[in-house]
Protein backbone atom coordinates (compact mmCIF):
# COMPACT_ATOMS: atom_id res chain seq x y z
CA UNK A 1 0.00 0.00 0.00
CA UNK A 2 1.04 3.69 -0.59
CA UNK A 3 0.62 6.96 0.98
CA UNK A 4 -1.66 7.79 -1.62
CA UNK A 5 -3.56 5.00 -1.25
CA UNK A 6 -3.67 5.37 2.36
CA UNK A 7 -5.14 8.76 2.35
CA UNK A 8 -7.49 7.90 -0.46
CA UNK A 9 -8.95 5.01 1.57
CA UNK A 10 -9.33 7.39 4.61
CA UNK A 11 -10.77 10.37 2.76
CA UNK A 12 -13.21 8.21 1.75
CA UNK A 13 -14.11 7.42 5.04
CA UNK A 14 -14.34 11.01 6.57
CA UNK A 15 -17.83 12.63 6.35
CA UNK A 16 -17.99 15.95 5.01
CA UNK A 17 -16.55 18.96 7.09
CA UNK A 18 -14.05 16.74 8.89
CA UNK A 19 -10.69 18.10 8.47
CA UNK A 20 -7.64 15.65 8.18
CA UNK A 21 -4.21 16.96 9.46
CA UNK A 22 -1.62 14.53 7.94
CA UNK A 23 0.99 14.15 10.83
CA UNK A 24 4.09 14.13 9.54
CA UNK A 25 6.41 13.93 12.27
CA UNK A 26 9.74 12.10 11.86
CA UNK A 27 8.73 11.10 8.33
CA UNK A 28 11.04 12.77 5.42
CA UNK A 29 9.88 15.55 2.90
CA UNK A 30 10.10 12.92 0.55
CA UNK A 31 7.12 10.85 2.36
CA UNK A 32 5.51 13.86 2.93
CA UNK A 33 5.62 15.02 -0.69
CA UNK A 34 3.85 11.46 -1.76
CA UNK A 35 0.77 12.39 0.35
CA UNK A 36 0.79 16.10 -1.25
CA UNK A 37 1.18 14.70 -5.09
CA UNK A 38 -2.28 13.20 -3.51
CA UNK A 39 -4.22 16.11 -2.92
CA UNK A 40 -3.10 16.48 0.80
CA UNK A 41 -1.86 20.43 2.08
CA UNK A 42 -2.28 19.95 5.79
CA UNK A 43 0.59 18.49 7.69
CA UNK A 44 0.66 18.49 11.27
CA UNK A 45 4.11 18.28 12.74
CA UNK A 46 5.53 18.09 17.01
CA UNK A 47 8.87 19.47 16.83
CA UNK A 48 9.92 22.91 15.79
CA UNK A 49 13.46 22.04 14.27
CA UNK A 50 11.65 19.10 12.88
CA UNK A 51 8.89 21.66 11.09
CA UNK A 52 11.12 24.19 9.72
CA UNK A 53 13.64 21.82 8.11
CA UNK A 54 11.20 19.95 6.26
CA UNK A 55 9.01 23.56 4.95
CA UNK A 56 12.18 24.14 3.51
CA UNK A 57 12.03 21.29 1.24
CA UNK A 58 8.38 21.24 0.29
CA UNK A 59 5.85 23.75 -1.63
CA UNK A 60 4.69 26.75 -0.30
CA UNK A 61 1.16 25.76 -0.18
CA UNK A 62 1.44 23.33 2.64
CA UNK A 63 -0.68 24.72 5.65
CA UNK A 64 1.73 23.33 8.70
CA UNK A 65 -0.29 22.56 11.68
CA UNK A 66 1.85 22.57 15.08
CA UNK A 67 0.25 19.79 17.27
CA UNK A 68 3.17 19.11 19.98
CA UNK A 69 4.07 20.79 23.16
CA UNK A 70 5.34 23.92 21.98
CA UNK A 71 8.31 25.68 23.69
CA UNK A 72 7.21 29.71 24.62
CA UNK A 73 11.20 30.57 22.75
CA UNK A 74 10.49 28.23 19.82
CA UNK A 75 7.14 30.26 18.82
CA UNK A 76 9.04 33.37 17.22
CA UNK A 77 10.93 30.53 14.59
CA UNK A 78 6.98 29.59 13.17
CA UNK A 79 5.28 32.77 14.09
CA UNK A 80 5.52 33.76 10.58
CA UNK A 81 4.12 30.79 8.84
CA UNK A 82 2.24 28.55 10.98
CA UNK A 83 -1.49 27.75 9.90
CA UNK A 84 -2.97 26.55 13.65
CA UNK A 85 -1.16 25.97 16.62
CA UNK A 86 -3.44 23.13 18.55
CA UNK A 87 -1.56 23.16 21.64
CA UNK A 88 -1.92 26.35 23.38
CA UNK A 89 -1.84 25.34 27.18
CA UNK A 90 -0.82 28.23 29.08
CA UNK A 91 -1.30 31.84 29.51
CA UNK A 92 2.42 32.42 29.54
CA UNK A 93 2.41 30.59 25.80
CA UNK A 94 -1.05 32.40 24.35
CA UNK A 95 0.61 35.66 25.28
CA UNK A 96 3.62 34.76 23.60
CA UNK A 97 1.84 33.72 20.39
CA UNK A 98 -0.06 37.11 21.04
CA UNK A 99 3.64 38.64 20.93
CA UNK A 100 5.16 37.22 17.68
CA UNK A 101 2.46 37.12 15.61
CA UNK A 102 2.30 41.04 16.30
CA UNK A 103 5.62 40.71 15.13
CA UNK A 104 4.96 39.49 12.05
CA UNK A 105 1.82 41.22 11.46
CA UNK A 106 -0.33 38.21 11.21
CA UNK A 107 -3.30 36.88 13.40
CA UNK A 108 -2.47 32.82 13.99
CA UNK A 109 -5.32 30.50 15.09
CA UNK A 110 -5.07 28.28 17.79
CA UNK A 111 -6.86 25.76 19.67
CA UNK A 112 -6.57 25.69 23.55
CA UNK A 113 -5.64 22.19 24.44
CA UNK A 114 -7.37 20.51 27.31
CA UNK A 115 -6.12 17.52 29.53
CA UNK A 116 -8.80 14.80 28.85
CA UNK A 117 -6.93 11.94 29.27
CA UNK A 118 -6.63 9.83 33.06
CA UNK A 119 -2.60 9.67 32.57
CA UNK A 120 -0.55 12.35 33.90
CA UNK A 121 1.60 12.62 30.71
CA UNK A 122 -0.54 14.31 28.47
CA UNK A 123 -0.47 18.20 28.23
CA UNK A 124 -3.03 20.49 28.22
CA UNK A 125 -5.25 22.63 30.71
CA UNK A 126 -7.49 20.49 33.10
CA UNK A 127 -10.81 21.61 32.41
CA UNK A 128 -11.73 23.58 35.41
CA UNK A 129 -8.16 25.83 34.69
CA UNK A 130 -9.33 26.55 30.86
CA UNK A 131 -12.84 27.65 32.60
CA UNK A 132 -10.84 30.29 35.16
CA UNK A 133 -8.14 31.06 32.05
CA UNK A 134 -10.80 32.08 29.64
CA UNK A 135 -13.35 33.66 33.00
CA UNK A 136 -9.83 36.31 33.88
CA UNK A 137 -10.61 37.48 30.29
CA UNK A 138 -7.01 38.62 29.51
CA UNK A 139 -6.92 36.23 26.38
CA UNK A 140 -9.07 38.99 25.16
CA UNK A 141 -6.33 41.77 25.16
CA UNK A 142 -4.62 39.20 22.54
CA UNK A 143 -5.82 40.07 19.13
CA UNK A 144 -3.31 38.42 17.09
CA UNK A 145 -4.10 35.17 18.40
CA UNK A 146 -7.72 33.77 17.66
CA UNK A 147 -9.12 31.14 19.57
CA UNK A 148 -10.63 28.57 17.36
CA UNK A 149 -11.85 25.72 19.52
CA UNK A 150 -10.02 23.01 21.68
CA UNK A 151 -7.98 20.19 21.35
CA UNK A 152 -7.53 16.90 22.98
CA UNK A 153 -5.93 13.64 23.04
CA UNK A 154 -7.34 10.24 24.63
CA UNK A 155 -5.94 8.00 27.08
CA UNK A 156 -4.04 5.41 25.15
CA UNK A 157 -5.79 2.24 26.48
CA UNK A 158 -8.37 -0.32 24.44
CA UNK A 159 -11.23 0.88 26.50
CA UNK A 160 -13.44 2.48 24.01
CA UNK A 161 -15.78 3.18 26.61
CA UNK A 162 -13.41 5.27 28.03
CA UNK A 163 -11.75 6.96 25.03
CA UNK A 164 -15.81 8.00 23.99
CA UNK A 165 -16.23 9.45 27.15
CA UNK A 166 -13.06 11.34 27.08
CA UNK A 167 -14.10 12.67 23.78
CA UNK A 168 -17.78 13.83 25.38
CA UNK A 169 -16.18 15.94 27.58
CA UNK A 170 -14.19 17.59 25.37
CA UNK A 171 -17.25 18.30 22.69
CA UNK A 172 -19.04 19.39 26.19
CA UNK A 173 -16.52 21.22 27.39
CA UNK A 174 -16.20 23.12 23.77
CA UNK A 175 -20.12 23.60 23.97
CA UNK A 176 -20.04 24.89 27.31
CA UNK A 177 -17.26 27.48 26.40
CA UNK A 178 -18.61 27.90 23.26
CA UNK A 179 -21.80 29.37 24.82
CA UNK A 180 -20.34 31.66 27.32
CA UNK A 181 -17.51 33.26 25.39
CA UNK A 182 -17.59 32.86 21.83
CA UNK A 183 -21.20 32.89 20.95
CA UNK A 184 -20.84 35.45 17.88
CA UNK A 185 -17.47 34.03 16.64
CA UNK A 186 -17.66 32.18 13.87
CA UNK A 187 -14.07 31.47 14.23
CA UNK A 188 -14.63 28.69 17.50
CA UNK A 189 -15.44 25.86 15.63
CA UNK A 190 -13.22 23.25 15.55
CA UNK A 191 -12.44 20.00 17.89
CA UNK A 192 -8.93 18.89 17.39
CA UNK A 193 -9.67 14.89 18.21
CA UNK A 194 -8.16 11.45 16.99
CA UNK A 195 -5.44 10.39 15.92
CA UNK A 196 -5.41 6.67 13.90
CA UNK A 197 -6.59 4.68 16.70
CA UNK A 198 -9.28 6.34 17.59
CA UNK A 199 -10.46 8.75 15.07
CA UNK A 200 -13.23 6.92 14.51
CA UNK A 201 -14.82 7.21 17.78
CA UNK A 202 -13.52 10.96 18.17
CA UNK A 203 -15.83 11.80 14.76
CA UNK A 204 -18.51 10.23 16.63
CA UNK A 205 -18.48 12.01 19.66
CA UNK A 206 -18.37 15.41 17.17
CA UNK A 207 -14.30 15.97 16.18
CA UNK A 208 -13.77 18.26 13.63
CA UNK A 209 -10.40 18.03 12.93
CA UNK A 210 -8.06 14.47 13.29
CA UNK A 211 -4.87 14.05 13.53
CA UNK A 212 -3.61 11.05 11.46
CA UNK A 213 -0.01 10.27 10.74
CA UNK A 214 0.47 6.02 11.17
CA UNK A 215 -2.35 5.34 9.62
CA UNK A 216 -0.98 7.39 6.11
CA UNK A 217 2.74 7.44 6.57
CA UNK A 218 2.99 3.75 8.63
CA UNK A 219 4.90 3.06 11.99
CA UNK A 220 7.39 5.87 12.96
C1 LIG B 1 1.91 11.94 16.82
C2 LIG B 1 0.65 12.66 17.09
C3 LIG B 1 -0.53 12.36 16.38
C4 LIG B 1 -0.63 11.24 15.35
O1 LIG B 1 -0.58 9.99 15.94
P1 LIG B 1 -0.87 8.65 15.08
O2 LIG B 1 -1.21 7.65 16.12
O3 LIG B 1 0.40 8.34 14.37
O4 LIG B 1 -1.98 8.92 14.16
C5 LIG B 1 -1.66 13.12 16.64
N1 LIG B 1 -1.67 14.10 17.55
C6 LIG B 1 -0.56 14.44 18.25
C7 LIG B 1 -0.63 15.53 19.23
C8 LIG B 1 0.63 13.72 18.04
O5 LIG B 1 1.71 14.05 18.76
Amino acid sequence: MTVRSHIDALRKTLPPGVTLVAVSKFHPAETVRQAYDAGQRIFGESRVQELIAKKDLLPDDIEWHFIGRLQRNKVRQIAPFISLIHSIDSEQLLLEIEKQAAACNRTIPGLLQIHIAREKSKAGFPPDACRRFLAEGKWKASPHVQIAGVMGMATLTDDENRIRQEFRLLKSLFDELKTAYFPNDPAFREISAGMTDDYRIAIQEGSSVIRTGTLIFGER
